[in-house]
């Protein structure tokens, strides 16, 4: 595996160079959002001054090359994630309207009466939609994992709330406040044994890990752009063909459609029966080249660096607080570090924080029924990304001190 030059990396991130409070920038938010690189942001000035015009409509040159641009980006994410087919990848404004997509869509193809499973870890994305259709039909009952003290999924039990009466599974790859790493490709097999489709909510791992989609076997994995370097606003839905050629659309308008008349309308074919409207067209282009930054970065030594900083984080946290409670020691965790300090409140101890120019997230990060777990209102929780130093994480610790002592 090759070393990462950080300092060149971090060069490419021009939001790297701001101060915040007379400060420089200590950017341990990354499972909210990452920083952009230089040449994602030229892809959408380039896109707005060289190929604005709308897609699949036009046969001038600029809407040619919009839609060049943005169906260049549909093969790259189906070769980044091992998808079968290119229209196997649907574009949608996240993760969230992805899951939405999903609920609402195969959602109305479900039986009446049944049972879907999620875990107690869901981000509110992979939670709400659910309940939605549960709202819709009530027949259908929501049946939660719950996880042991290190923060992992309980499989003993994933494995035992299957039964005759179970649709659907969803859950998360990887947790946003616990950073438990889920051992999803057995837990999509026992589903299959079952006969029960899967929904994988990938919005934490596709910033970090290798991502097969024909490996992993699932029938829907989801994610964001805007947390894997790329532009805001976009996002991808990976469906199995055989299942999204089945089911109806989720919106309706244009590019969505074959033929309308008043008297009955017939739908566009995959990807395109699942995109209604204008998409983010310059987004979805400029997304091409956050998967090339983290395809040249190199996934592999992205993971072990960002390992690399968590690990000496979560040492130095217990040294330079003996009294951190720590959400989500799984043997298999990602770069998301919870903790509380004490009695002390994460709000508080947040803005501290950012009065030191650290930028960590608080609350409980669209995870309420977690928190509830864990009998907490809310964390404080750093995360690490390819860009982060190790210089960043002992000025996060030595602010944790300081704030932890003008606190207590
Ligand atoms: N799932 C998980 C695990 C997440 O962390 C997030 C974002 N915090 C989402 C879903 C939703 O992502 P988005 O807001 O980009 O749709």
């Amino acid at each position: 595996m090759k070393t990462l030059d950080i300092e060149k990396i971090r060069k490419e991130f021009p939001a790297l160079n701001r101060e915040v409070h007379g400060k420089p920038l200590i950017y341990l938010d990354n499972t909210a959002t990452s920083q952009t690189p230089q040449r994602v942001i030229d892809a959408v000035r380039s896109m707005y001054i060289d190929h604005k015009a709308n897609v699949h409509r036009g046969v001038h040159t600029l809407s040619q090359e919009a839609t060049d641009l943005q169906e260049q980006t549909r093969r790259h994410v189906a070769r980044y994630i091992n998808a079968h087919s290119e229209r196997e990848i649907i574009f949608t404004r996240g993760a969230t309207e992805s899951i939405n997509l999903v609920a609402s869509s195969f959602g109305s193809m479900l039986p009446d009466e049944g049972e879907i499973i999620l875990t107690v870890m869901e981000h509110h994305a992979d939670i709400v939609p659910w309940q939605l259709l549960q709202s819709r039909r009530p027949g259908l009952k929501i049946r939660v994992v719950d996880i042991n003290d290190r923060g992992e999924l309980d499989l003993d039990q994933y494995r035992s709330l299957f039964n005759e009466k179970t649709v659907m599974a969803a859950f998360t790859h990887v947790s946003n406040v616990l950073g438990t790493i889920n051992p999803v490709k057995e837990m999509t097999a026992f589903a299959h044994e079952h006969g029960v489709p899967v929904l994988i909510d990938g919005a934490q791992a596709s910033p970090h890990l290798h991502l097969d989609m024909q490996d992993l076997g699932c029938d829907f994995y989801v994610f964001s752009s805007h947390k894997m370097y790329g532009p805001a606003g976009i996002g991808v839905l990976y469906g199995r063909e055989e299942l999204l050629e089945k089911m109806p659309p989720y919106q309706g308008g244009g590019e969505m459609i074959g033929h309308v008349s008043f008297s009955g309308t017939t739908f566009a074919e995959l990807p395109f029966k699942f995109e209604a409207g204008t998409p983010d067209f310059v987004g979805i282009a400029a997304f091409d080249e956050a998967l090339t930054f983290l395809e040249t970065t190199g996934l592999d030594a992205i993971e072990a660096h960002e390992e690399h900083l968590l690990d000496i984080a979560t040492k130095g946290l217990r040294e330079v607080a003996p009294n951190v409670r720590i959400f989500g020691e799984a043997h298999h965790k990602s770069a998301v570090l919870s903790f509380l300090i004490g009695e002390e409140h994460p709000y508080d101890f947040g803005m501290l924080l950012d009065g030191l120019g650290i930028a960590v997230r608080t609350g409980h990060h669209c995870a309420q029924p977690l928190m509830e777990r864990l009998g907490i209102p809310g964390t404080i929780r750093a995360s690490f990304a390819v860009y982060n130093t190790e210089d960043e994480v002992r000025a996060f610790l030595n602010g944790v001190a300081r704030v932890a002592a003008m606190l207590g």
